[in-house]
């Protein structure tokens, strides 16, 4: 038999299984920006963009562009670094980041990861050998984590989303057999906007002496907090999150990822960490503007206060029209209910010029079906006007 046709046949069967469901993936429409305007080659006119991660507009602020280049001229090219950190891919921007991050985030040390993917597949495998620990994760956590936790083949299960009433539960059945609990949350989640009760979870540590916790504050890092520093410098937990990962790739504008730590697990990483160890590292350019935006992040109050204000009008106006939008942050879902008429509602949406994806079950529970809007620093309410409009003729 011939093995190629064999493969393609499989192949194939699941890609029409996938279409038929509604699920199928595809790579989208190519924008000349990321910004707060869209536009493609193949259509006419502008969308706002509702559906980005740039939380802070940075996108849009070439004032910061031109001064991180006059600032590092060298880094015009961005040219590779051309090996592994433990290589000869290791520079002097890498480890001042690491020291101003730590430093920013209360922590003994910090370690760079190429991306927020590469961060949450490299530290629970590299665990895998330590004796004791069970994963406890929050339900709603982000995919980068849960495999993660496969790959480490570390025991784990799973809580309500932010139920600490169940986690507690859990960690009470498992006392005995495992001394080492590592929590597993995102501050800020994606799908509903709301936040995990930070302060409660460092509270269990008086009952559980040996509790880890692990954070992920890719969407909050930049957007919360007085410096920009996250959901747990606003909370004033900073130094009791054990594990405070998050990434360059969204509010910061860039690539790559940190986590804060200490710095013996630091070294431990840098020991057993196979996606750093066994991948090249970051470009030096790269390196040099996160530290450059992670340096402004304290200055940047009033694109966080903004943020604030119009995510607070959106969801008051659309609760006035009686739409259910669950959260508190930047990140407004609009829940829908079935599939098909989220799909209706966003194609409704995207004719009237805004840029917004459907989130349709079975990635949210069933009737749940959404649109999930995220806000930038550089969307103005004035923007989203007609499509509070459009919204009103919907209900
Ligand atoms: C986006 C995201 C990641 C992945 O980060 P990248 O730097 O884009 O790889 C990890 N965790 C969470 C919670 C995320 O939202």
């Amino acid at each position: 038999m011939n093995r190629m046709s064999y493969l393609d046949k499989q192949i194939e069967h699941y890609l029409q299984e996938t279409k038929q469901t509604g699920g199928l993936r595809h790579l989208d429409t190519i924008y000349s920006s990321s910004g707060k305007w869209l536009s493609a080659p193949t259509a006419v006119g502008v969308r706002l963009n509702l559906s980005g991660n740039d939380y802070l507009g940075i996108a849009d602020r070439p004032d910061l562009r031109e001064q991180f280049s006059a600032l590092y001229p060298q880094y015009h090219a961005p040219s590779g670094s051309t090996s592994s950190r433990l290589l000869l891919g290791n520079f002097e921007e890498a480890i001042q980041l690491e020291q101003e991050i730590a430093s920013a985030l209360q922590h003994e040390s910090a370690l760079l990861f190429n991306s927020g993917y590469h961060l949450n597949t490299a530290i629970l495998p590299s665990l895998s050998t330590i004796k004791g620990i069970k994963i406890y994760a929050d339900r709603m956590i982000h995919a980068s984590m849960i495999d993660g936790i496969r790959l480490s083949k570390l025991p784990f299960v799973r809580f309500r989303h932010n139920d600490l009433n169940h986690l507690t539960q859990l960690l009470e059945a498992d006392r005995e057999l495992y001394p080492l609990p590592i929590v597993m949350v995102e501050s800020l989640y994606s799908m509903d906007g709301d936040q995990a009760d930070l302060k409660a979870l460092v509270r269990l540590k008086q009952t559980y002496p040996n509790l880890i916790i692990y954070c992920d504050e890719a969407h909050a890092i930049g957007t919360h907090g007085a410096h920009g520093y996250g959901l747990a410098e606003e909370l004033e937990v900073l130094p009791s999150i054990d594990i405070l990962v998050g990434t360059f790739g969204k509010a910061l504008n860039s690539m790559g990822a940190y986590v804060a730590t200490s710095a013996m697990l630091r070294d431990y990483l840098i020991n057993r960490a196979r996606p750093l160890i066994f991948s090249t590292m970051l470009p030096p350019a790269s390196v040099a503007w996160s530290r450059y935006i992670f340096q402004t992040l304290p200055t940047l109050t009033s694109e966080r206060a903004h943020l604030r204000a119009t995510s607070q009008a959106l969801r008051s106006a659309l609760q006035e029209m009686d739409y259910a939008t669950p959260g508190v942050a930047h990140i407004v879902p609009i829940i829908r209910g079935d599939n098909d008429s989220c799909c209706a509602l966003a194609t409704v949406l995207s004719e009237g010029g805004f840029e917004v994806r459907p989130i349709r079950y079975p990635t949210v529970a069933q009737g749940t079906a959404r649109i999930r809007l995220s806000l930038t620093a550089s969307i103005r309410i004035e923007d989203l006007l007609p499509m509070l409009d459009i919204l009103a003729h919907q209900r």
